[in-house]
């Protein structure tokens, strides 16, 4: 993908401050961190959404994000941590190649997520959603 930024970070056309690269990962600082140490890990393959990402090729991504997780909570001494993951411009992905955020968590670091938890009116429309999902699986 030419005009994608995240394969000019890959072929070297960007700059980045790269956390780990292997033949098929990469791990890089985010440019706009919600917490300092805000890591995006990458296929270096052109993937998107997430459902187009071979499952292999997942299961070495996810490995990273395991890993950057823990590095994290290592060697940033961070309390916890947060892995996010859009698809699509309504769910507010920005860049068009698959990544995860792995946002290091501290005590008083500022963020907070803006969760609105809603409800169901009744039981059946919750089975109902349920049987739709397993039906479309
Ligand atoms: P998303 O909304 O999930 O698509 O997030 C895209 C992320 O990419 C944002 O958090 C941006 O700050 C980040 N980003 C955009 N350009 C760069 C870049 N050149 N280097 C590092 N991170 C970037
Ligand atoms: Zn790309």
């Amino acid at each position: 993908m030419n005009d994608c930024i995240f394969c000019k970070i890959v072929r070297g056309e960007l700059p980045s401050a790269k956390v780990y690269e292997d033949d098929d990962v990469l791990a890089f600082l985010d440019i706009g961190p919600i917490v300092k140490g805000h890591t995006l890990v990458i296929p270096k393959a052109h993937y998107d959404p997430l459902p187009a990402v071979p499952a292999a090729q997942l299961a070495k991504v996810m490995a990273v994000v395991q890993r950057i997780a823990q590095a994290q909570l290592n060697g940033l001494s961070a309390d916890g941590v947060n892995i996010h993951q859009s698809n699509g411009a309504v769910a507010g992905q920005i860049v068009p190649h698959v990544h995860f955020h792995v946002i290091p968590r501290f005590a008083n670091d500022g963020h907070s997520w803006n969760w609105r938890a809603g409800g169901y009116s009744q039981p059946e429309e919750m089975k109902a959603l349920a049987e739709k999902l397993r039906a479309a699986l």
